[in-house]
């Protein structure tokens, strides 16, 4: 086995990993060994992505109840993660909504721009702050290592016409792993973005359940597939891993070449 990928000594903290897009991730990390908190504020969804992650027999798996929109319940379960596991070296902050259908700029609510922010931008940069200080207290007790993940989106660089709240969030996150990656570098701590393109799961059911939708996305997409969770797999093994140390400050598209097509 190749000991760059073996996580067997790392924790990390998924938020939104009781489904879709974080469960893959969550799925590959266990499967190399790693220890894995879920976050997610469906308990039934909690309760059956853990099943799953045990029946790999590999890394240690908990989920825990959060609503990453709301400070005080990212700090608790913090704290509960912490008192479980005694460190975390990575925090994959996935957690998100869509945009809940699109709908013209002019008519946006300010509660819909609010819960957007709440959810997609304050819900990853204050998870972040706290994974980010107990990072450094290692880090200056001579352990360097930490990772930091957001999930952005393809609709950071695109926007995306009728839904730009989503859009204006995602591209927050490119802009906070280019500042962080610099600002954390010296400890160690990478930070990079994720940004899917279309993937199979419950926030874009809908829309691929649509003919119209599918008939003119897919041919624009070369691999001539929608993406799978599965898909993310890999790229949170390299970058929960010692592999991907010198790799920082980026952002890094999984769209099955549908960007530059
Ligand atoms: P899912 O709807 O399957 O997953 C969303 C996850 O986020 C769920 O686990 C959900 O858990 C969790 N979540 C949502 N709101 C909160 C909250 N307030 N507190 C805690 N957890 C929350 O969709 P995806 O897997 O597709 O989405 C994952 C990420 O990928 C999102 O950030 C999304 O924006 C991004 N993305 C997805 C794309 C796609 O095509 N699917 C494309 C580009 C980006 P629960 O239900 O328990 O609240």
């Amino acid at each position: 086995m190749n000991k760059d990928f073996d996580l067997s000594n790392r924790v990390a903290v998924i938020t939104g990993g009781n489904g879709g897009i974080g469960l893959g991730m969550a799925d590959a990390l266990v499967r190399a060994g790693c220890s894995v908190s879920i976050w997610g504020r469906n308990p039934q969804k909690n309760e059956q992505a853990l099943a799953q992650l045990k029946t790999h027999n590999a890394g240690k798996v908990e989920a825990r109840i959060c609503d990453v929109s709301d400070r005080s319940s990212i700090e608790e379960t913090w704290r509960a993660t912490l008192g479980a596991f005694g460190r975390v070296d990575g925090c994959f902050a996935n957690a998100g909504i869509g945009g809940g259908g699109r709908k013209a700029f002019i008519d946006r609510t300010p509660e819909e721009w609010r819960q957007m922010f709440a959810t997609n931008l304050d819900g990853v940069v204050q998870v972040f702050q706290l994974a980010a200080r107990h990072m450094i207290e290692r880090a200056e007790k001579g352990d360097a290592f930490g990772r930091l993940v957001p999930t952005s989106s393809l609709a950071s660089i695109s926007g995306t016409a009728r839904n730009e709240h989503y859009a204006a969030t995602k591209a927050s996150l490119n802009a906070l792993v280019r500042a962080l990656g610099v600002e954390l570098a010296r400890y160690g701590i990478t930070a990079n973005a994720i940004l899917p393109g279309w993937i199979k799961s419950d926030m874009t059911e809908g829309i691929m359940g649509n003919d119209k939708f599918v008939a003119n996305v897919l041919p624009r997409i070369p691999m001539r597939r929608f993406g799978e969770p599965s898909d993310f797999g890999g790229i949170a093994v390299y970058l929960m891993s010692t592999a991907s140390s010198y790799h920082t400050a980026d952002t890094l598209l999984i769209d099955g070449g549908y960007a530059i097509y």
